[in-house]
């Protein structure tokens, strides 16, 4: 078992920078139909975590997103930052003891996202993160089950998360702030829905970019 990941600071940085690029875009839609702080919440979580990136660089996987999961529940506060540190403690609970490869990660995601649909009450269809989270866990399953090469692997998941992502522009929010605007959250697309893909796009194209065929 691989007691170290020398590219955890890397996958921080490069989500911290994704968000930072959109952060006016991500501002606006938790405006719209949320409290406007979703933004501000997750770059608190990104800055802490980038305060301790090399030594989660030290830790093999199942530390590591233990820590980062009490990191983001600490620092991001609401009701994002139980869902974040929830989901992250699944996956650590999952990755004990284990390798990281595609079965174990397809595991361990979809560990974190039953946790968090319990955690939050949510399901697919209620304009949450978990329409992104939820298919994404869906296609790293099928991925696994069906040995899927990594290229075909890595689009697929962003084709699903920016299919889920643009899926909560037509939904009324039946959990979280927006379901307090009934009819009128729709036509907006949730912001915490948005970060999820832009992050999990960053670190797709990290993986790709160091991935032997590229
Ligand atoms: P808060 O709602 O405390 O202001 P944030 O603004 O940081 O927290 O995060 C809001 C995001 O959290 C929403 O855009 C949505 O994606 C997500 N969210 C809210 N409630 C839930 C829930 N019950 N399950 C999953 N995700 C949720
Ligand atoms: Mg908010």
């Amino acid at each position: 078992m691989s007691a170290s990941n020398p590219q955890m600071k890397a996958y921080i940085q490069a989500a911290d920078a994704v968000i930072r690029e959109h952060a006016e875009e991500v501002a606006a839609l938790d405006q719209a139909i949320g409290d406007g702080d979703h933004v501000a919440n997750l770059q608190r979580g990104l800055a802490a975590l980038e305060t301790v990136a090399e030594e989660l660089e030290r830790m093999d996987w199942s530390a590591a997103f233990q820590k980062i999961g009490m990191s983001l529940m600490r620092s991001v506060g609401g009701a994002s930052g139980s869902l974040y540190g929830t989901f992250f403690l699944a996956m650590s609970k999952a990755m004990k003891n284990k390798d990281m490869n595609l079965p174990n990660l397809a595991d361990a995601f979809g560990q974190g996202v039953e946790a968090m649909k319990q955690r939050g009450k949510a399901d697919l269809g209620e304009k949450t993160m978990l329409d992104v989270l939820i298919p994404v866990a869906n296609a790293l399953r099928q991925a696994a089950q069906e040995s899927w090469d990594l290229a075909k692997t890595l689009e697929t998941l962003n084709q699903v998360a920016e299919a889920g992502c643009e899926s909560t522009r037509d939904m009324i929010a039946t959990k979280g702030r927006a379901s307090f605007l009934g009819e009128r959250a729709r036509g907006h697309i949730d912001a915490g829905a948005r970060t999820s893909q832009l992050i999990i796009g960053a670190i797709t194209d990290i993986v790709t970019k160091n991935s032997p065929a590229a």
